[in-house]
């Protein structure tokens, strides 16, 4: 019996986990969870899945909660303290991290620290911190498991072959819903046009994300720590059919791929049960009722995010992680309708070009850097602070 926390329970990777869990209760024990402000899904799963920690965003969500559970209670905390407690909690010794964002940082290296192996959805983990987090993953001793269906596709593709004969990683992005678009289309894009997905179901930042192709840009600085690969030999194919997920390319010209429907409870069940393969509810690929694979280059003229985060990449130290911060601030800002689609990635530029990147030698230091991204891409929108 596994015993798992999930950091952010409520949301699309968190509620693909419990269904996961729910499939084979021989298999998983829930000891935590943590939402952010859906107290009313987090109740649902509390109700069924019994965890014995549980936390939200503030005090006041906790108490709100407090007041529509009965019966038999589990501990109800808030903050940061409440993330970090189910990310240790003693029985778990297993923490999905499926939190959005740079907040996903702390928890997850809390979990680390503590001896956890860690299913890593939130990508912002690796991104902002990446070599922090390699570094303690290894001091620790503890298994770090890839659930973007990306880095679990590599992941996959490099068992039982040796790293050295690794020549590329070929990254595969659907291209979002804009990859045919023209530049002047995809500047008038609306909030429910960069929503729209064709292939994946997802949270919000994570489709606009894909949408700018931003994603698949902190994708590849994920690839980068995760495999220890530079950046300029991890490649970028749009593939709109998203059926291969990822491919890895060796010395003697083989590819070695993983495909499969699109639907992330297929990664996610590797994560939790690897070595083993367990049923996971996902759908067989036919493969002969697919019309084609395709493949392109993906145009930077129209998706000048994922190129900035090569640039990010390239510079390291602290730029990824103001890099990271700009984004998530412009993608809020698109979110609530204060900005255009394509202002997006140019709020990151600039707030780029306004960053000396610098050595990040601890957490704190990646969080200030965290804070200069979000005040300076404020400022670039000219937002009241
Ligand atoms: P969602 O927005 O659907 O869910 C985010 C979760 O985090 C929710 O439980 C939310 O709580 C919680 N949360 C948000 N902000 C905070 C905060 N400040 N403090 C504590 N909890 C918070 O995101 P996704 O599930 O789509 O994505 C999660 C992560 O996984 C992201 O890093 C994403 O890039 C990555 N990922 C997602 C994929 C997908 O298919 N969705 C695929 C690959 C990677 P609440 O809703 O209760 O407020």
């Amino acid at each position: 019996m596994k015993k798992i926390a999930i950091l952010g329970s409520t949301g699309s990777i968190g509620v693909s986990t419990l269904d996961v869990v729910d499939k084979h209760p021989e298999m998983f024990q829930v000891v935590a969870l943590t939402a952010g402000t859906n107290l009313e899904l987090l109740k649902t799963q509390i109700e069924k899945f019994s965890p014995v920690l549980v936390s939200v965003l503030t005090a006041e969500h906790a108490a709100q909660l407090d007041r529509m559970l009965s019966g038999k209670k589990p501990q109800i905390m808030h903050g940061v303290e409440g993330l970090i407690a189910a990310a240790t909690a003693p029985d778990a010794t297993m923490v999905v991290a499926a939190i959005v964002g740079a907040a996903g940082l702390v928890p997850t290296a809390a979990a680390i620290s503590a001896g956890k192996d860690v299913a890593l959805a939130n990508k912002e983990t690796l991104v902002t911190a990446g070599h922090l987090i390699m570094d303690l993953v290894q001091e620790k001793g503890v298994n770090l498991y890839p659930v973007d269906s990306e880095h679990c596709a590599v992941f996959q593709s490099l068992v039982g072959h040796r790293k050295e004969d690794v020549s590329r990683l070929i990254l595969t992005a659907s291209g979002g819903p804009f990859w045919s678009w023209s530049s002047e289309k995809v500047a008038g894009a609306t909030i429910n046009d960069a929503l729209n997905h064709p292939n994946w179901s997802m949270g919000k930042k994570i489709s606009i994300d894909s949408a700018t192709m931003m994603n698949k840009g902190l994708e590849v600085i994920e690839a980068r720590w995760l495999f220890d690969i530079p950046v300029d030999r991890i490649a970028v194919h749009i593939h709109p059919q998203s059926i291969i997920h990822s491919m890895v390319e060796y010395l003697d010209g083989s590819v070695m791929a993983q495909l499969g429907m699109p639907d992330m409870k297929g990664p996610i069940a590797y994560a939790l049960t690897y070595p083993a393969r367990i049923p996971a509810g996902v759908k067989p690929l036919d493969l002969t009722s697919l019309s084609g694979l395709t493949f392109h280059r993906p145009d930077p003229l129209r998706f000048p995010a994922l190129d900035l985060a090569y640039q990010a990449a390239r510079s390291g130290e602290s730029m990824p992680a103001v890099m990271n911060a700009a984004n998530e601030i412009a993608v809020e800002a698109f979110l609530s309708g204060r900005i255009g689609f394509a202002a997006i990635p140019v709020a990151i530029e600039k707030t780029m070009e306004l960053h000396e990147p610098h050595a990040l030698r601890t957490f704190e230091e990646v969080l200030e850097a965290d804070r200069f991204g979000r005040r300076t891409a404020r400022k670039v929108l000219k937002f009241e602070e």
